[in-house]
């Protein structure tokens, strides 16, 4: 007899554990199944963003900013180091560390909640049935009354650029590079793109990055885009934009690349390649085809505001569905869907989840770009503040970027905030809470911020929608 259990949840990325230990908290028998192993073939649970997405990212871009800040930065502050070096290993060790720690938390959670964690792969059999191959030849089969599908996302392969041992990687082999590339390509330059070629150039590599589109960072606000590609250009990030890569050979170590623009067909020659040109969902071997289950045109499996799949009972969340491809949207899928199944109302507004870059200075924004409110012909009025003018950015010696607040031209609702600058990832998070709650610019406008901090700007830029900022000169008002 299958065992049986209230949920069963297949995948233990930020969407399926979220998913599991909301169900287990809400009464539910849950198990998860998740295949992830470790350099050691040891199951591990927290999937793409634990082992090889957010957390080793965001721990090597802190390691790498360390480094280079310490080459120059401190100086300034009167703080004078000498001798420099770096330790790649070491530094490649505690991202591992760091992600350890957290993937043996997760297990730790799973525990106690009680929640029954089971290796292998998982496959939708029916509306009730999971079948589990944990590689070993057997084969079993679990069953529930709820199905919650979280498998993620892999990276996208291109013909142009097949992957190539520890030569042409994607962003999993970027993390993991045993040295320092001396000249690094990147083939894509989104937010993943971006990241990791901020990585290797704090340590040392020169970094071309190839991007096919004609426009940077389109899904960001423009003129944040803009003031981030003359930043990351004068950082020494090599931006070649409406460049598309038409064929890559590993020749004696090195990689030839064959990449076409506006002036014609061009090479470059690189020491490593990293492919980083966006993620496709996990559905390979997922379902059988008796089950009936729906993707969309693109792939991704079909399901409704509320996460459910076309089969009766059956959900799926995270990466694998419509939405920003973000740790934090799936976990939020994965609460909502856990407590529809136990009865009670949920919902989420897609319109406002932040997107973060974790650059230097950092990207963030949440609800509308300026482009897609012209687009949408809705009327806003825009209020702009620079860190140059805010005590804390000069105090820190962190002056680029600004805050920037859209609000509605007649309501004064707040539409979007988008932030370029330090601590650009922290900050959102306020904006998001105004958002959330339908704040206008006035109500973040008659807010009072401590001082000295760099949440003031977000103040000054809701000032300014009014054309009212304190720390910005009479001339540069707009009324
Ligand atoms: P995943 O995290 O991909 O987890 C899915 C899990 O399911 C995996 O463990 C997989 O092995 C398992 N699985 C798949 N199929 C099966 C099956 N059939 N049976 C059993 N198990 C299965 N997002 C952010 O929000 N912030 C960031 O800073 C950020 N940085 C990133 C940096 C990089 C380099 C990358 C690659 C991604 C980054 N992301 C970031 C994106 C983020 O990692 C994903 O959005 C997130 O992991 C998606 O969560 P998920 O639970 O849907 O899927
Ligand atoms: P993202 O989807 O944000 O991870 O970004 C991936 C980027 O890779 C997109 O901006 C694509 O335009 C870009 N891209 C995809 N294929 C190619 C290619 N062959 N050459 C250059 N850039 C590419």
């Amino acid at each position: 007899m299958a065992e049986r259990f209230d949920v069963i949840v297949v995948g233990a990325g930020p969407a399926g554990y979220v998913a599991a230990i909301r169900c287990a908290q809400l009464g539910m028998k849950t198990a998860c199944v998740d295949k992830w192993l470790d350099d050691q073939g040891q199951p591990v649970l927290g999937g793409t963003c634990l082992n090889a997405g957010c957390i080793p990212s965001k721990a090597l871009l802190e390691s790498s900013e360390i480094y280079e800040q310490s080459l120059g930065h401190y100086a300034e502050h009167g703080v004078c180091i000498q001798g420099v070096k770096l330790d790649l290993a070491a530094m490649m060790a505690r991202k591992n560390k760091v992600v350890a720690e957290l993937t043996q938390g997760i297990a730790q959670l799973f525990r106690a909640n009680g929640i029954t964690s089971c290796h292998g792969h998982g496959k939708l059999v029916s509306s009730r049935q999971v079948s589990i191959d944990s590689g070993d030849g057997q084969e079993r089969i679990i069953e529930a009354s709820h199905i919650i599908l979280a498998p993620g996302s892999s990276p996208v392969e291109i013909e142009a650029a097949p992957l190539s041992g520890d030569i042409i990687v994607d962003s999993t082999g970027a993390l993991n590079f045993d040295k320092v590339p001396k000249r690094l390509g990147v083939i894509g330059a989104g937010i993943i793109g971006l990241e990791l070629g901020s990585v290797w150039r704090r340590l040392g590599s020169e970094v071309v990055l190839l991007e096919a589109q004609e426009a940077f960072l389109m899904m960001a606000d423009q003129q944040v885009a803009r003031d981030a590609l003359r930043e990351f250009t004068r950082q020494g990030l090599d931006v070649r934009l409406g460049a598309r890569v038409l064929s890559s050979q590993v020749k004696r170590g090195k990689v030839e690349i064959q990449y076409e623009d506006a002036t014609g067909t061009h090479q470059e020659k690189v020491d490593r390649l990293i492919v980083a040109v966006g993620r496709m969902p996990n559905t390979d071997g997922l379902f059988t085809a008796e089950t009936g289950l729906a993707l969309n045109e693109w792939g991704f499996i079909h399901v409704d505001e509320q996460c459910r799949t076309n089969l009766p009972g059956v959900y799926a969340i995270g990466d694998v569905v419509r939405g920003p491809m973000l740790a934090h949207k799936g976990s939020r899928e994965g609460v909502m869907v856990a407590e529809i199944i136990a009865g009670r109302g949920a919902s989420m507004d897609y319109d406002l989840i932040p997107s973060v870059i974790y650059t230097h200075p950092e990207i963030a924004w949440v609800g509308k770009t300026e482009q897609a409110l012209k687009a949408e012909d809705v009327p806003y009025r825009a209020g702009v503040f620079p860190f140059a003018a805010n005590g804390r950015a000069r105090a820190l010696g962190e002056t680029a970027g600004f805050v920037k607040i859209l609000a509605h031209a007649e309501t004064d609702r707040v539409l979007g905030v988008h932030v370029m600058g330090p601590q650009a990832s922290e900050l959102i998070a306020c904006a998001t809470v105004a958002m959330e709650f339908g704040a206008s610019s006035e109500d973040l406008a008659l807010t009072v911020f401590a001082h000295p901090t760099l949440s003031e700007s977000l103040h000054e830029a809701a000032l300014d929608v009014e054309g009212e900022a304190i720390h910005i000169a009479k001339m540069r008002r707009k009324n």
